[in-house]
């Protein structure tokens, strides 16, 4: 049988009148709720326009057109993604330790250059506050340093068993452990305690003296200073200066597309940025517990350091929520440390310090 097409018309062509009452009710209550428009009702009725929509005579709105619609259009689109999705793949390289797969775009001589500024700013206001070499702090804290370096420059790969250099490896001048500058500095006597140490590029370590007696021993200062070292060996500040460029394109388009860039910029920070952040963070405590194992430390006392972060948390006005914070809670960490134990045993012993004597060593106090 034949008939025609329009016959089987889904929704009729003609208006029902509960149709247009329907219409307008709902015309009505987009009224009432203030949306005017189609980009009213995107961008809110006080914010500017930052897109072009044209208006045809027969009252029709072409709708908002974003800035970026015409790109992806265009030849030079097709031609930029491809060039982006082969330096992507070309600079993918794996961190140390962890194997993690991450893209970076960061030269090492600009990380050199980052890691140089900050040893300039940290010694132009802590400079005259730095412990003399000779003190007995500052040995003790140059001799777990030190364990920590050489351990990183003869690190066993536990899946081959093979000796390898982790600063080599990341294509990081390997610098010989004499050559390091290790500084303590006295913010006790600043009457600016702020329990900190970091390691920064080109082999230079601050430790302040007011984080001695939360590490409570060399174990707990290992602890420290070898998740520093971690965060520097898997060039996480490269991996951060690759990744600022991505959120700041984030930023825009979401500025492009809601007007303000507080939401935006709330999402990227969120569901990105932070994230982000903690995954590096949680990286520098595995590597920190192999790197310290290795060179003999107890890694059981790990654990404990976070303990004793949790109660000068709990003195000091509590910690942020996990979820809006750039560092995994002190109760997340001391989970993942316990859970990576029989790694880490495993690492003492293949560096052959199975006996108590080594051990002993490890149990000076601040
Ligand atoms: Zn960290």
């Amino acid at each position: 049988m034949l008939f025609r097409l329009s016959s089987l018309r889904a929704f009729p062509k003609y208006k029902h009148p509960q149709n247009a009452a329907f219409k307008g009710v709902f015309t009505q209550l987009k009224y009432k709720a203030g949306i005017k428009s189609n980009y009213s009702y995107f961008y809110g009725n006080n914010s500017r326009r930052l897109y072009t929509s044209y208006v045809y005579f027969d009252g029709k709105s072409t709708g908002p057109r974003f800035p970026f619609n015409a790109w992806y259009s265009s030849r030079y689109f097709t031609i930029g993604a491809a060039v982006l999705l082969f330096i992507g793949f070309t600079h993918i390289e794996k961190a140390p330790v962890t194997k993690r797969k991450r893209l970076m775009l960061c030269p090492q001589w600009l990380e050199n250059k980052v890691g140089q500024m900050s040893y300039k700013s940290i010694m132009a206001e802590y400079g005259n506050y730095v412990l003399p070499d000779n003190s007995l702090t500052s040995i003790k804290v140059k001799n777990v340093m030190k364990r920590l370096i050489y351990a990183a420059q003869h690190y066993h790969d536990p899946e081959t068993g093979e000796e390898q250099n982790l600063f080599e490896d990341m294509h990081t001048r390997s610098i010989p452990v004499t050559d390091w500058k290790i500084h303590v500095i006295d913010d006790v006597a600043m009457r600016r305690e702020t329990p900190n140490a970091f390691v920064i590029g080109d082999g230079k370590v601050f430790v302040f003296r007011s984080i001695l007696p939360l590490c409570a021993n060399d174990d707990g200062l290992a602890t420290v200073l070898s998740h520093e070292l971690g965060h520097q060996l898997a060039h996480h500040i490269g991996e951060k200066i690759t990744k600022s460029p991505f959120y700041i394109t984030l930023n825009l388009i979401s500025y492009s597309m809601f007007g303000s860039n507080n939401l935006g910029s709330l999402i990227v920070s969120l569901g990105l940025e932070r994230p982000s952040s903690r995954e590096m963070e949680t990286e520098a405590d595995y590597i920190g517990l192999m790197v310290m194992s290795s060179a003999c430390f107890n890694p059981q006392k790990a654990p404990g350091f976070w303990s004793r972060m949790i109660d000068f948390e709990k003195q000091n006005g509590g910690s942020v929520p996990e979820f809006i914070s750039t560092h995994p809670s002190s109760t997340r960490r001391i989970r993942n440390l316990t859970s990576w134990m029989p790694k880490a045993e495993q690492q003492n012993e293949m560096a052959g310090c199975g006996n108590l004597f080594q051990r002993f060593n490890t149990m000076s106090f601040f």
